[in-house]
């Protein structure tokens, strides 16, 4: 049993072996930079390029339409700024529509662009976390620039139905662009890019076991971008900036390896998501059950009448680090908009806890969490 028990897999994932094998012999050999013509620049350029080829083929991209990016928040501006600035400047008042559940990097970028006239529409979830895609096309009206609905939202693991909405407004005339942050639907779902149907897909490297600080912008053939980042033309034309290398290796690694062993991986998370739920302490319980489409690798966790954050808190002391379904800010802990969105009252919201698992995590790993959960609920009066 190790000392630490890590289930906050969702905010960042341990690196991969592979990666870390990858990053360290890539570092030692090929210092060049990858636009240089010469030999060694070349070198480092075709390695580049080969994790280039494991990205794309782990979500079944083409090659082409990879674009590196220092993590998937870069890759979410990019999408909604490439589509919606030429507009604004323009002096068009460009209507998007996207999702309350939304990363706050697709929602913050959106309501920044607001300030400068985007005309934004934000649809709420059910009560269950799950977008309904008739609401997202109810809201869409001809003149609609893009729609950004995420995949697998990332604090309660539920499956949105991207590919259902995808269909539906490649029949629209004019058609949006449509944009799905796939950050954690490339971990476990698995996410296809080509079927998706979206014209724009987001990716972290350091969710499915690769390196913090790269992530890519998945760009489909044709679709209008402009670059957010001016300078030598890299990826593109559409990232300038001489490329982190090292990053991107690890990143390709890491999708190799999970590629490799995906659907053993997913089976792992379905056989560890079962126990626990089997196995739940009273005090604790499913904030979404029933047959809500969801990925086995992140449960959300009531706990009614206690604090989320105090929990966190208290399991990490005992050696088991989950995280709260909330956001902390400048010290003061508000209820997680996500979970407000879904109709959730402040108090059910601060007493949700997430629990997410990684390629590392075991079956004893799950029992001592929940025994861990169980004396931390017993503090509490259950
Ligand atoms: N989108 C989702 C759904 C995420 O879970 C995250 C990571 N918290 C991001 C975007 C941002 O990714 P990065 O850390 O690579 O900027």
């Amino acid at each position: 049993m190790p000392d630490v028990i890590y289930f906050d897999n969702a905010a960042s994932a341990p690196m991969r072996p592979e990666a870390l094998e990858a990053m360290s012999a890539f570092q030692n050999e090929h210092f060049a930079n990858p636009s240089s013509i010469h030999a060694l620049g070349m070198a480092a350029r075709r390695e580049l390029e080969k994790a280039r080829e494991r990205v794309a083929a782990l979500v079944n991209a083409d090659v082409s339409e990879i674009v590196f990016t220092s993590g998937a928040t870069e890759a979410n501006n990019l999408a909604i700024r490439g589509v919606v600035e030429p507009l604004l400047r323009e002096g068009a008042k460009p209507h998007v529509v996207t999702a309350a559940l939304e990363h706050a990097s697709v929602l913050r970028t959106f309501e920044d662009l607001r300030g400068r006239g985007l005309d934004l529409t934000v649809v709420a979830p059910g009560p269950d976390g799950v977008i309904r895609a008739g609401d997202v096309l109810e809201a869409v009206r001809p003149g609609t620039a893009l729609v950004s609905v995420m995949s697998v939202n990332n604090e309660l693991g539920t499956v949105q139905p991207v590919a259902e909405i995808a269909a539906a407004l490649r029949k629209s005339k004019p058609r949006p662009a449509f944009h799905a942050d796939a950050v954690q639907a490339a971990v476990a779902s698995p996410f296809d890019f080509k079927n998706s149907g979206a014209d724009l897909a987001s990716l972290s490297a350091h969710k499915v076991g690769g390196p913090k600080g790269v992530g890519a912008l998945i760009v489909r053939r044709g679709t209008i971008l402009h670059p957010a980042v001016a300078g030598g033309g890299h990826e593109n034309n559409l990232r300038s900036g001489t490329e982190n290398a090292a990053g991107i290796v690890g990143f390709g690694a890491a999708c190799a390896a999970l590629e490799a062993g995906r659907s053993e991986e997913i089976r792992r998370y379905e056989r560890l998501r079962e126990r626990l739920v089997s196995r739940l302490p009273d005090g604790a319980m499913l904030l979404i059950s029933g047959h809500v489409p969801r990925t086995p690798h992140i449960i959300p966790l009531e706990c009614p009448g206690a604090e989320a954050d105090w929990i966190v808190l208290v399991l990490s002391r005992a050696g088991v680090m989950v995280s709260a379904g909330s956001a902390c800010k400048s010290g003061s802990r508000k209820a997680s908009p996500i979970l407000q969105a879904m109709g959730l009252p402040d108090r059910r919201a601060k007493s949700v806890i997430r629990v997410s698992f990684g390629p590392r995590n075991t079956e004893e790993e799950v029992d001592a969490f929940v025994k861990a959960l169980w004396q931390a609920l017993q503090r509490t009066g259950f």
